[in-house]
Protein backbone atom coordinates (compact mmCIF):
# COMPACT_ATOMS: atom_id res chain seq x y z
CA UNK A 1 0.00 0.00 0.00
CA UNK A 2 1.55 3.45 -0.95
CA UNK A 3 2.19 5.81 1.90
CA UNK A 4 1.68 9.26 -0.05
CA UNK A 5 -0.83 10.82 -1.80
CA UNK A 6 -0.39 13.72 -4.50
CA UNK A 7 -3.60 15.77 -5.73
CA UNK A 8 -2.81 16.78 -8.93
CA UNK A 9 -3.82 20.68 -9.37
CA UNK A 10 -2.44 23.58 -11.79
CA UNK A 11 0.85 24.46 -11.51
CA UNK A 12 2.08 20.59 -12.19
CA UNK A 13 2.53 19.47 -16.02
CA UNK A 14 0.41 16.19 -16.85
CA UNK A 15 2.55 15.14 -19.71
CA UNK A 16 5.20 13.31 -18.56
CA UNK A 17 4.14 10.66 -16.17
CA UNK A 18 2.52 7.17 -16.77
CA UNK A 19 0.60 7.02 -13.71
CA UNK A 20 -1.43 10.48 -13.98
CA UNK A 21 -2.38 12.83 -16.86
CA UNK A 22 -2.35 12.46 -20.32
CA UNK A 23 0.06 9.97 -22.24
CA UNK A 24 0.24 10.44 -26.05
CA UNK A 25 1.91 7.38 -28.11
CA UNK A 26 1.74 8.98 -31.79
CA UNK A 27 -1.80 7.86 -32.28
CA UNK A 28 -5.11 9.92 -32.75
CA UNK A 29 -6.23 8.39 -29.37
CA UNK A 30 -5.17 9.63 -25.89
CA UNK A 31 -4.88 8.00 -22.45
CA UNK A 32 -6.23 10.07 -19.73
CA UNK A 33 -4.99 9.05 -16.42
CA UNK A 34 -7.35 10.78 -13.52
CA UNK A 35 -6.19 8.69 -10.83
CA UNK A 36 -3.60 5.66 -9.84
CA UNK A 37 -6.14 3.88 -6.84
CA UNK A 38 -7.20 0.54 -7.43
CA UNK A 39 -9.38 -1.33 -5.22
CA UNK A 40 -8.53 -4.93 -6.30
CA UNK A 41 -4.78 -6.22 -6.29
CA UNK A 42 -4.85 -8.42 -9.34
CA UNK A 43 -2.27 -11.45 -9.39
CA UNK A 44 -1.33 -10.27 -13.19
CA UNK A 45 -1.28 -6.68 -12.42
CA UNK A 46 1.50 -5.46 -14.73
CA UNK A 47 1.07 -2.48 -12.65
CA UNK A 48 1.54 -3.67 -8.98
CA UNK A 49 -1.49 -1.79 -8.56
CA UNK A 50 -4.54 -2.19 -4.84
CA UNK A 51 -4.09 -2.69 -1.64
CA UNK A 52 -1.34 -5.54 -1.61
CA UNK A 53 1.18 -3.35 -3.93
CA UNK A 54 4.90 -3.66 -2.38
CA UNK A 55 6.22 -1.09 -4.49
CA UNK A 56 4.38 1.86 -4.73
CA UNK A 57 5.51 5.01 -2.62
CA UNK A 58 2.48 7.08 -3.34
CA UNK A 59 -1.01 7.37 -5.45
CA UNK A 60 -2.50 10.33 -7.49
CA UNK A 61 -5.72 12.09 -8.03
CA UNK A 62 -5.84 14.72 -11.07
CA UNK A 63 -8.05 17.58 -10.95
CA UNK A 64 -10.75 16.78 -13.53
CA UNK A 65 -11.18 20.10 -15.24
CA UNK A 66 -7.33 20.18 -15.56
CA UNK A 67 -7.37 17.00 -16.88
CA UNK A 68 -9.35 18.09 -19.77
CA UNK A 69 -7.73 21.32 -20.40
CA UNK A 70 -4.64 19.14 -21.11
CA UNK A 71 -6.56 16.96 -23.00
CA UNK A 72 -7.69 19.59 -25.48
CA UNK A 73 -4.05 21.12 -25.57
CA UNK A 74 -2.12 18.20 -26.38
CA UNK A 75 -4.91 17.00 -29.31
CA UNK A 76 -4.29 20.41 -30.46
CA UNK A 77 -0.62 20.58 -30.13
CA UNK A 78 -0.96 17.39 -32.44
CA UNK A 79 -3.00 19.32 -34.91
CA UNK A 80 -6.42 17.07 -34.20
CA UNK A 81 -9.39 18.64 -34.26
CA UNK A 82 -10.57 15.38 -32.81
CA UNK A 83 -8.66 12.34 -30.71
CA UNK A 84 -10.24 9.35 -29.25
CA UNK A 85 -10.52 10.09 -25.27
CA UNK A 86 -9.39 6.92 -23.48
CA UNK A 87 -9.80 6.81 -19.93
CA UNK A 88 -7.62 4.39 -18.47
CA UNK A 89 -5.22 4.38 -15.37
CA UNK A 90 -2.05 2.43 -13.32
CA UNK A 91 -5.36 1.34 -11.47
CA UNK A 92 -8.81 1.73 -11.85
CA UNK A 93 -10.79 4.62 -13.41
CA UNK A 94 -13.97 4.27 -11.57
CA UNK A 95 -11.98 5.15 -8.02
CA UNK A 96 -12.26 8.28 -9.61
CA UNK A 97 -14.64 10.75 -7.73
CA UNK A 98 -15.67 12.74 -10.30
CA UNK A 99 -15.98 9.83 -12.95
CA UNK A 100 -19.52 11.26 -14.42
CA UNK A 101 -17.79 15.15 -14.13
CA UNK A 102 -14.82 13.76 -16.18
CA UNK A 103 -17.09 12.45 -19.00
CA UNK A 104 -19.82 14.65 -19.39
CA UNK A 105 -16.49 17.71 -19.76
CA UNK A 106 -14.65 15.85 -22.24
CA UNK A 107 -18.06 15.27 -24.00
CA UNK A 108 -18.95 19.30 -24.37
CA UNK A 109 -15.24 19.78 -25.29
CA UNK A 110 -16.16 18.86 -28.98
CA UNK A 111 -12.65 17.61 -29.04
CA UNK A 112 -13.07 14.24 -28.36
CA UNK A 113 -14.34 11.53 -31.22
CA UNK A 114 -15.22 9.17 -28.31
CA UNK A 115 -14.60 8.11 -24.78
CA UNK A 116 -14.05 5.24 -23.15
CA UNK A 117 -13.40 4.02 -20.02
CA UNK A 118 -11.20 0.78 -19.15
CA UNK A 119 -11.99 -1.01 -16.23
CA UNK A 120 -12.26 -4.63 -14.23
CA UNK A 121 -16.41 -3.36 -13.40
CA UNK A 122 -15.18 -3.79 -9.34
CA UNK A 123 -17.38 -0.75 -9.04
CA UNK A 124 -19.78 -0.94 -11.61
CA UNK A 125 -23.37 -0.53 -10.72
CA UNK A 126 -26.71 0.02 -13.06
CA UNK A 127 -26.68 3.62 -11.77
CA UNK A 128 -23.70 4.70 -12.71
CA UNK A 129 -23.73 3.02 -15.99
CA UNK A 130 -26.98 5.29 -16.77
CA UNK A 131 -25.07 8.20 -15.27
CA UNK A 132 -22.15 7.47 -17.52
CA UNK A 133 -24.15 7.37 -20.62
CA UNK A 134 -26.19 10.50 -19.61
CA UNK A 135 -22.62 12.20 -19.29
CA UNK A 136 -21.49 10.91 -23.13
CA UNK A 137 -19.56 7.67 -22.53
CA UNK A 138 -19.26 6.12 -25.84
CA UNK A 139 -17.73 2.24 -24.47
CA UNK A 140 -16.53 0.16 -21.92
CA UNK A 141 -13.21 -1.85 -22.24
CA UNK A 142 -14.69 -4.49 -19.79
CA UNK A 143 -12.23 -7.25 -17.97
CA UNK A 144 -13.86 -10.02 -17.12
CA UNK A 145 -10.82 -13.02 -16.71
CA UNK A 146 -13.27 -15.72 -15.41
CA UNK A 147 -16.74 -16.61 -15.11
CA UNK A 148 -16.32 -18.67 -12.22
CA UNK A 149 -16.69 -17.08 -9.30
CA UNK A 150 -14.37 -18.30 -6.88
CA UNK A 151 -11.20 -18.28 -9.59
CA UNK A 152 -12.45 -14.85 -10.38
CA UNK A 153 -11.55 -13.78 -6.91
CA UNK A 154 -8.61 -15.51 -6.62
CA UNK A 155 -7.25 -13.55 -10.39
CA UNK A 156 -8.30 -10.09 -8.54
CA UNK A 157 -6.35 -11.12 -5.24
CA UNK A 158 -9.66 -9.60 -3.81
CA UNK A 159 -11.87 -12.27 -1.33
CA UNK A 160 -14.51 -9.44 -1.50
CA UNK A 161 -14.55 -9.62 -5.24
CA UNK A 162 -17.90 -10.34 -7.05
CA UNK A 163 -18.25 -11.65 -10.48
CA UNK A 164 -21.85 -12.23 -10.89
CA UNK A 165 -22.53 -8.21 -9.85
CA UNK A 166 -20.04 -7.57 -12.56
CA UNK A 167 -21.32 -9.99 -15.05
CA UNK A 168 -25.36 -8.58 -14.30
CA UNK A 169 -24.30 -5.19 -14.96
CA UNK A 170 -22.32 -6.07 -18.44
CA UNK A 171 -25.69 -7.62 -19.42
CA UNK A 172 -27.51 -4.16 -18.45
CA UNK A 173 -24.69 -2.37 -20.46
CA UNK A 174 -25.30 -4.22 -23.40
CA UNK A 175 -29.13 -4.74 -23.55
CA UNK A 176 -30.17 -1.18 -22.01
CA UNK A 177 -27.96 1.45 -22.84
CA UNK A 178 -26.34 2.93 -25.64
CA UNK A 179 -22.42 2.46 -24.14
CA UNK A 180 -20.58 0.16 -26.18
CA UNK A 181 -19.41 -2.84 -24.81
CA UNK A 182 -15.95 -4.57 -24.86
CA UNK A 183 -14.79 -7.82 -23.24
CA UNK A 184 -11.04 -7.80 -22.23
CA UNK A 185 -10.10 -10.96 -20.25
CA UNK A 186 -6.58 -11.28 -19.49
CA UNK A 187 -5.51 -14.83 -20.43
CA UNK A 188 -3.20 -15.93 -17.65
CA UNK A 189 -1.89 -19.60 -19.33
CA UNK A 190 -2.59 -22.57 -16.83
CA UNK A 191 -4.75 -20.64 -15.21
CA UNK A 192 -7.99 -19.38 -16.63
CA UNK A 193 -7.70 -21.17 -20.36
CA UNK A 194 -10.94 -22.99 -19.88
CA UNK A 195 -12.95 -19.46 -18.64
CA UNK A 196 -11.66 -17.99 -22.22
CA UNK A 197 -14.14 -19.90 -24.41
CA UNK A 198 -16.87 -19.69 -21.85
CA UNK A 199 -16.19 -15.83 -21.31
CA UNK A 200 -16.10 -15.51 -25.74
CA UNK A 201 -19.78 -17.72 -25.46
CA UNK A 202 -20.58 -15.26 -22.76
CA UNK A 203 -19.83 -12.12 -24.41
CA UNK A 204 -21.53 -12.97 -28.14
CA UNK A 205 -24.47 -14.11 -26.18
CA UNK A 206 -25.13 -11.08 -24.47
CA UNK A 207 -24.29 -8.89 -27.26
CA UNK A 208 -21.51 -7.18 -26.73
CA UNK A 209 -19.63 -5.02 -29.47
CA UNK A 210 -22.31 -2.94 -30.76
CA UNK A 211 -19.88 -0.92 -33.42
CA UNK A 212 -16.55 -2.36 -32.66
CA UNK A 213 -15.13 -6.32 -32.16
CA UNK A 214 -17.25 -7.81 -28.60
CA UNK A 215 -13.67 -9.34 -27.74
CA UNK A 216 -10.07 -8.00 -26.57
CA UNK A 217 -8.64 -11.10 -25.44
CA UNK A 218 -5.23 -9.85 -23.52
CA UNK A 219 -2.07 -11.96 -23.67
CA UNK A 220 -0.48 -12.07 -20.09
CA UNK A 221 2.87 -10.82 -19.96
CA UNK A 222 5.88 -10.06 -17.13
CA UNK A 223 6.82 -6.57 -16.38
CA UNK A 224 9.72 -5.41 -14.20
CA UNK A 225 6.97 -4.02 -11.70
CA UNK A 226 4.19 -5.92 -11.81
CA UNK A 227 2.61 -9.13 -9.98
CA UNK A 228 3.94 -12.31 -11.42
CA UNK A 229 1.54 -15.29 -10.71
CA UNK A 230 3.90 -18.36 -9.48
CA UNK A 231 4.97 -20.48 -11.96
CA UNK A 232 3.08 -19.00 -14.85
CA UNK A 233 5.11 -18.39 -17.90
CA UNK A 234 3.74 -16.18 -20.90
CA UNK A 235 2.84 -17.69 -23.92
CA UNK A 236 4.66 -16.78 -27.37
CA UNK A 237 2.95 -14.68 -29.63
CA UNK A 238 2.79 -16.92 -32.26
CA UNK A 239 1.13 -19.72 -30.00
CA UNK A 240 -1.40 -16.93 -28.87
CA UNK A 241 -2.37 -15.94 -32.15
CA UNK A 242 -3.07 -18.84 -33.64
CA UNK A 243 -5.24 -20.19 -30.39
CA UNK A 244 -7.00 -17.20 -31.29
CA UNK A 245 -7.34 -18.18 -34.70
CA UNK A 246 -8.91 -21.60 -33.60
CA UNK A 247 -11.70 -19.94 -31.64
CA UNK A 248 -12.16 -17.25 -34.29
CA UNK A 249 -13.33 -20.33 -36.70
CA UNK A 250 -14.66 -22.14 -33.90
CA UNK A 251 -17.16 -18.94 -32.66
CA UNK A 252 -17.22 -16.94 -35.52
CA UNK A 253 -16.24 -13.96 -34.57
CA UNK A 254 -12.49 -12.03 -35.51
CA UNK A 255 -10.73 -11.92 -31.97
CA UNK A 256 -7.36 -10.85 -33.53
CA UNK A 257 -7.92 -7.17 -33.13
CA UNK A 258 -6.63 -4.72 -35.18
CA UNK A 259 -6.47 -0.40 -34.10
CA UNK A 260 -8.46 0.11 -37.09
CA UNK A 261 -10.99 -1.22 -36.23
CA UNK A 262 -11.79 1.17 -33.12
CA UNK A 263 -11.12 3.91 -35.40
CA UNK A 264 -7.33 4.24 -33.99
CA UNK A 265 -4.69 5.85 -36.47
CA UNK A 266 -1.01 7.19 -36.94
CA UNK A 267 -1.12 10.96 -36.06
CA UNK A 268 1.58 13.58 -35.06
CA UNK A 269 3.43 12.85 -31.93
CA UNK A 270 3.65 15.73 -29.12
CA UNK A 271 7.17 17.20 -29.53
CA UNK A 272 9.82 15.79 -26.99
CA UNK A 273 10.80 18.08 -24.54
CA UNK A 274 14.31 16.28 -23.76
CA UNK A 275 16.42 14.49 -25.65
CA UNK A 276 17.66 10.75 -24.10
CA UNK A 277 21.29 11.25 -22.22
CA UNK A 278 20.60 15.00 -22.05
CA UNK A 279 21.42 16.48 -18.93
CA UNK A 280 19.07 18.57 -17.60
CA UNK A 281 17.91 20.87 -14.31
CA UNK A 282 14.89 20.08 -12.78
CA UNK A 283 12.63 21.16 -9.43
CA UNK A 284 12.02 18.47 -7.57
CA UNK A 285 7.89 18.63 -6.23
CA UNK A 286 7.23 15.32 -4.34
CA UNK A 287 8.09 11.77 -3.51
CA UNK A 288 7.74 9.43 -6.81
CA UNK A 289 5.13 6.62 -7.73
CA UNK A 290 7.57 3.61 -6.66
CA UNK A 291 9.80 3.49 -4.07
CA UNK A 292 13.26 5.06 -4.72
CA UNK A 293 12.05 7.29 -7.01
CA UNK A 294 11.37 11.41 -6.48
CA UNK A 295 8.75 13.25 -9.00
CA UNK A 296 10.05 16.74 -10.68
CA UNK A 297 9.65 19.41 -13.02
CA UNK A 298 11.10 20.59 -16.18
CA UNK A 299 10.30 22.41 -19.43
CA UNK A 300 6.23 21.70 -18.62
CA UNK A 301 6.95 18.32 -18.41
CA UNK A 302 6.88 16.22 -15.40
CA UNK A 303 10.16 14.05 -15.05
CA UNK A 304 10.43 10.28 -12.81
CA UNK A 305 14.11 11.09 -10.84
CA UNK A 306 14.97 7.39 -10.48
CA UNK A 307 17.63 5.40 -7.89
CA UNK A 308 17.57 8.54 -5.40
CA UNK A 309 18.21 8.26 -1.43
CA UNK A 310 15.51 8.79 0.76
CA UNK A 311 13.48 11.79 0.96
CA UNK A 312 12.86 14.15 -1.98
CA UNK A 313 14.84 17.95 -1.51
CA UNK A 314 11.03 19.42 -2.56
CA UNK A 315 11.61 22.79 -3.94
CA UNK A 316 15.21 22.43 -4.39
CA UNK A 317 16.60 22.15 -8.18
CA UNK A 318 18.92 18.98 -8.85
CA UNK A 319 20.60 18.20 -12.01
CA UNK A 320 19.33 14.85 -13.71
CA UNK A 321 20.02 12.70 -17.06
CA UNK A 322 17.54 11.43 -19.40
CA UNK A 323 16.93 7.94 -19.23
CA UNK A 324 13.99 7.63 -21.31
CA UNK A 325 12.13 9.97 -23.22
CA UNK A 326 10.05 7.31 -25.48
CA UNK A 327 6.18 8.68 -25.55
CA UNK A 328 6.83 11.84 -23.64
CA UNK A 329 7.62 9.65 -20.19
CA UNK A 330 10.38 10.86 -18.82
CA UNK A 331 12.54 9.10 -16.38
CA UNK A 332 15.84 10.70 -15.70
CA UNK A 333 18.99 9.43 -13.20
CA UNK A 334 20.17 12.09 -10.45
CA UNK A 335 23.80 13.28 -11.44
CA UNK A 336 26.11 13.82 -9.38
S1 LIG B 1 -5.04 -5.37 -13.23
FE1 LIG B 1 -6.24 -3.47 -13.18
S2 LIG B 1 -7.89 -3.92 -11.74
FE2 LIG B 1 -6.32 -5.46 -11.39
S3 LIG B 1 -5.03 -4.64 -9.73
FE3 LIG B 1 -4.10 -4.02 -11.69
S4 LIG B 1 -4.92 -2.02 -12.13
FE4 LIG B 1 -6.24 -2.94 -10.56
Amino acid sequence: MARYFLKVEEGLPLVGHLAFGIVDRGTNLLQIRPTSFCPLSCVFCSVDAGPRSTRRLTEFLVDHEYLVSWFVDVAKAKGLDKAHAYIDAVGDPLTYGRIIELVRLLSSTGVAESITIETHGALLTRELVDKLADAGLTRINLSVDALDPSLARTLAGTPWFDVNRVISVAEYIASSTDIDLLIAPVWVPGVNDSEIPRIIEWALRIGAGKRVPPLGIQKYEEHKYGRKPPGVKPMKWHEFYSKLEVWEKEYGVRLRIRPEDFGIRKARALPLAFRKGEKATVSVVYWGWLKGQWLGVARNRVITIVGVPGAPPIGRKVKVRMLRTRSNIYVARLEA
